[in-house]
Order: structure tokens, then sequence, then C-alpha cells
């Protein structure tokens, strides 16, 4: 089907990239729960599948529809979760190789980079990803092997210029690893301005839902790092199991379309939340004030995705005060989901955090965006005694 006539991927991703089931011909395909697969008489296994953890259809069924989104010529990996997807990554260096991260990234991968990678021999440096400068001052030629990005980076929807990095990992003998989560493959297409591998965490917009915890790695070139990424998630036995490969699937198919509604959105919301008196700062790529506007116009497509952040005025009590009084949008962590979700991150992410302490978090689902407003503004003027 993706061979056919050029069809979009609005419309591949609506049927999961037509994958049938051969023995009914039903529009849904089966989930596939076996462990094993039956060996060929000549010993061989024809069908490429062996055995349950690296090989299952329903597995590759999604990633199939990720790899068409991000028109991935090497394909999709999934994996358990989108920290096994980027740990992954990691895992796959060698000893004594150096590494090239931001300072403000996922807080919880963050934390693996700076505690825990160096017990795999991985040195860590930390940058700020925006300033060129910086990256190139910390990168060391022969050493470098990993260049980490993240953009619109969590929680304050910094934008990394995926080209100018890239051009620096490469020009140092490095890779350059995305985790676009916050822009998904609606927005930035990584691997087409010079990224050799894109990360999401797919517990967020491509699946939608809040049900499902995994993750997906997507490259340009089938080369020897990502075959040692594959031998990665088999022999630790990370891949994503058949039933959330299956739910995942089933979020795909509108991807596209709740990734429109999402950012539309949260370009209304950042532009009315601008002009708040409670409301100090927007943080929103869209918002021709944010600092990186002029990279994100350049390097995202279909608008500028479904976070944002606002500084409250009032500092972090007002901030925990508003997101308290909130009565639609659900008060929890992680985003992308079709629900809107509010959090405030400095609690989260505690000491050493980079977000500001009056920062609160928004992830726009798809609800009435004229509700979300509404809901906002009541909940800042009762968190200012109005
Ligand atoms: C959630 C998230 C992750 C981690 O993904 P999990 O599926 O929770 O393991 C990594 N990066 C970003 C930007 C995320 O939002």
């Amino acid at each position: 089907m993706a061979d056919g006539r050029n069809w979009s991927k609005r419309s591949l991703a609506a049927q999961a990239m037509g994958h049938i089931d051969s023995v009914t011909h039903a529009v849904v395909p089966p989930i596939h729960v076996a462990t094993t697969y039956l060996r060929d008489p000549d010993n061989a296994y024809s069908t490429g599948y062996v055995y349950g953890r690296p090989d299952n259809a329903t597995v590759r069924e999604a990633e199939s529809v990720i790899a068409m989104l991000e028109d991935a010529e090497a394909g999709a990996l999934l994996f358990g979760s989108g920290m096994a997807a980027a740990t992954a990554v990691v895992l796959a260096l060698e000893a004594g190789d150096h590494v090239v991260a931001p300072r403000v990234m996922y807080w919880a991968l963050r934390n693996w980079l700076a505690n825990d990678a160096g017990r795999y021999g991985i040195t860590v440096d930390f940058v700020e990803m925006d300033d060129l400068a910086a990256v190139r001052a910390a990168v060391h030629p022969g050493r470098t092997k990993l260049i980490w990005a993240e953009t619109p980076s969590n929680p304050l929807w910094t934008i990394v210029d995926i080209a100018a990095v890239a051009e620096i990992a490469h020009a140092a003998g490095a890779r350059l690893a995305v985790d676009s989560t916050a822009a998904s493959p609606f927005h930035t297409r990584p691997l087409a301005l010079g990224a050799d591998i894109v990360m999401h965490s797919a517990t967020k917009i491509l699946n939608g839902h809040s049900d499902v915890v995994g993750g997906v790695l997507a490259a340009a070139v089938d080369d020897e790092f990502w075959a040692r990424i594959r031998r990665v998630r088999s022999t630790h036995g990370a891949i994503l199991g058949p039933f959330e490969a299956f739910l995942l699937t089933r979020g795909l198919r509108t991807f596209p379309l709740r990734a429109a509604a999402q950012a539309a959105g949260a370009m209304d919301l950042a532009t009315r939340l601008s002009a708040h008196p409670h409301v100090a700062r927007v943080l929103y790529p869209g918002l021709p004030q944010h600092p990186g506007h002029d990279v994100a116009v350049r390097q995202m497509e279909n608008g500028f995705g479904y976070m944002l952040s606002v500084q409250v005025t009032g500092g972090a009590t007002a901030a925990i005060a508003t997101a308290a009084k909130v009565e639609l949008w659900r008060r929890a962590t992680s985003l992308g989901g079709v629900e809107s979700l509010i959090e405030h991150r400095a609690s989260i992410e505690g000491a050493g955090t980079p977000c500001p302490p009056d920062l609160l978090r928004l992830s726009t689902g798809i609800e009435d965006p004229d509700d979300l407003f509404r809901d906002l503004d009541t909940a800042l003027k009762a968190a200012h005694g109005n």
C-alpha cells in the first residue's frame, strides 16, 4: 500500500499501512501473541520470525506506520517505554565514548545520563543545545560519538536547530539523535533535517490515549550502529508487548487528526493566555516572542505542537493554587493524550531543576479550546483572589 499511488501520510496512517489479516481479510489485523514460530523443514526461518523477544508481527505493524510517518528508510524499533528506547541508543555506544546532551531536557533521561551512564563507561556533558557555539565547544572530535537533542525541549519548549547540530555532530564523527516527542512526526521530521536517529515516547501523542507506555526509535540508515541498537533491544528484552503494540496502531490511525487539533488548540491557548493579567509569560514556539520562533518556523510544519507552559504571576504558590482550582484540565504528569493535562513541573523535578518555580506545563488535548481557556481563566482568577 505504501508503494501505491503516493497516498498521503494521513491516508496511510488511517489504514495502518493497509495491513489486513491474510486468513480472514479482516481490516483490523489480529494481535500476534505467539512467543515462537515454526522452523522450515530445511531448517531456515523463511518468514523472518524466530522468537518473540526480537520478532513480533503486531509490533512490526506499528513500527511500519511510525517509519512511514518519519520517512525512516531503515525502519523503526518499538521499545517497552520511551526511556528504554532512549537508553538503548546510549547503551549501543562503546565504553569511553563521550555524549553531549542538553541541559533542558526530559528530566528522567537527564538523571540517567548524569547518574548512571558513567557506570557503562560513557561520559556526558550538558550544554544549552540552542547555543550552537556552546555545542561546538562541548564536542571532542574522535571521542564524542553522540549528540542527544530534544526539540521542543521539555518544559521550556526550547527549539534546537536540528540541521545545524547535525552538521556539528557529523563534522566531529558523531551521530545526532533527537527526542522528538513534543514535536511528533506531524510537525518535525528530524531525519529529513540531518539527524541519524529520531526517538519518541510513544506513550505520548503517537498513541494519544494515555493507555500505553511505549517508546520508539527510527533511523535513516541501516548501519552498524542501528544493528547494535537492534541487538540491545533483543538482548535486554526491551521490545514492546503485542497488546500495547495493537493499541498503539489503533492510536496511530487517528494521529494526524489529533495532532492537528491539539496544535490548533495549543496555539489558541498560547495566544489568549499571553494577554492574561495573571500570566507573566507564555512559552510556546508558535508565539513570535518565543526565542526559538524563527528556527521553529523553518523547521516545524503544520503548526508548533501540543505543549506549552505558562509562568504565573505570584510565583510558585499562585501556580500551584491555579493547578488546584482547574476542573476540566486534569492535574497529572505526562502529555500528548486526548485529555488536557496541567502540571506544576518544579514540584516533580525537584532540586537542581532548570524549571522556573512559577511554571505550569500544559498538554493540550482535544477538548473545546474555549472550555480549556475558560477553565484556566477561572482557576487563575481564583488563585489570585478574584
Ligand atoms: C515521556 C517522555 C520520555 C520518556 O518516555 P516514557 O515512555 O515515559 O519512558 C522521554 N522524552 C520525552 C520528551 C517525554 O515526554
